[in-house]
């Protein structure tokens, strides 16, 4: 414990920094990334980079980079503001919507951070237990009079897809301003992109660390509405976007669209796969809608510290609602899940002392 600083802001000793439990292993499935690598046209702009990008300073938001993305989801530029992934994209539009002390809701479980970026910011956290079925409990966010109304789909850790009437009614009925964070949206196939674009209060959050496999770069983005993409950026700040990740970003979405399109469809088959080998073994995996799987699994934490001296890490979460102890499976190709399969047996046989 270091010694307080006086001068240093009082709502920040509540703060703490994140830490997953990442330490290293020989197969990390604790965070979602692409587990195939990084696509090739990318790969090739990061060997092939002038030296004078790096020297000086990047564009100021990404002008270029917004133009491609909007092609992408089906938008223009003026609906599109980028950060330094997706977590600078929820800290900014924070700091731009809530005032100090302003509500900001969500439903849980999901994204660990969003009570960090809300205390950062200085405004109140509110966590509302999702129903059985798994999707938010509207009515008890509603009441909380959001100023910021947080929604995940697919949802971390769950997996669990936003039904579209609650979100349109989110949309219809909220005080202040929604945001879905779409993090894992390509693995669906399902977005709100399309009612951001005629609605003035919802933002959506994408990111390049996931299907994109691009994770190390920290690309994020928001769409919305002009006026309210537009409060993100002035929160954002220039040069936010580094000048290597806009290069790599722009040849991917340029030149490995199939890639990306091809190991999203890996990813989807591979998680169905692993789902049925974990009821094969009698489990009820979660529902998902993205590229990992959420397993009820009794006593999580110890399942995860054995597949850890195995070398292998997934994320355990302990007493989630109405589930309880799960654990969180990155899905990737599937020799890596064999290998999961594998210590997964052996770290079960040892903790539940049922070895075969
Ligand atoms: N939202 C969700 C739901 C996530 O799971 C993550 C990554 N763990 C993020 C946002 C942040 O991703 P990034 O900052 O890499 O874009």
């Amino acid at each position: 414990m270091t010694d307080r600083l006086s001068f240093a802001r009082a709502l920040y000793d509540a703060v703490p920094l994140y830490d997953p439990k990442r330490t290293p292993v020989a197969l990390d499935l604790t965070d979602n990334t692409n587990l195939w690598g990084l696509p090739p046209a990318a790969e090739r702009t990061l060997r092939e980079l002038p030296v004078a990008r790096v020297t000086r300073y990047p564009s100021l938001y990404a002008a270029e980079l917004k133009e491609a993305l909007a092609s992408f989801v089906g938008a223009s530029a003026e609906h599109i503001v980028t950060g330094c992934g997706s977590d600078d994209i929820l800290d900014s539009a924070m700091r731009a919507f809530g005032e100090p002390g302003s509500v900001v809701a969500s439903s849980e479980p999901s994204f660990a951070m969003i009570p960090i970026f809300a205390q950062m910011n200085g405004l109140q956290y509110v966590g509302v237990t999702e129903r059985r079925d798994h999707q938010p409990d509207l009515d008890a966010l509603l009441a909380a009079q959001p100023r910021i109304l947080y929604l995940c789909t697919p949802n971390n850790p769950t997996g669990a897809l936003l039904a579209r009437e609650t979100l349109e009614r989110a949309v219809r009925e909220a005080p202040g301003v929604v945001f879905v964070d779409e993090a894992y949206a390509e693995f669906s196939g399902v977005s709100a992109i399309d009612l951001a674009r005629r609605v003035n209060n919802l933002l959506v959050i994408r990111t390049m660390s996931k299907a994109f496999g691009l994770a190390g770069l920290r690309i994020g983005y928001g769409v919305g509405a002009p006026a309210l993409v537009r409060e993100v950026e002035k929160s954002r700040g220039p040069y936010k976007l580094n000048a290597v990740a806009e290069q790599m970003a722009l040849a991917a979405l340029r030149d490995d669209m199939d890639w990306v399109q091809e190991h999203v469809a890996l990813a989807v088959r591979n998680r169905e796969r692993l789902a049925v080998a974990l009821r094969d073994r009698g489990y009820a995996p979660l529902a998902s809608h993205a590229n990992y799987v959420c397993v009820p699994v009794a006593r999580a934490v110890d399942v995860g510290q054995a597949l850890r001296a195995r070398g292998v890490a997934a994320r355990p979460f302990p007493g989630l609602p109405h589930v309880g102890d799960t654990l969180r499976i990155s899905v990737g190709p599937w020799d890596l899940m064999q290998r999961f399969l594998e210590a997964f047996d052996d770290a079960t046989a040892d903790i539940y002392g049922t070895a075969s």
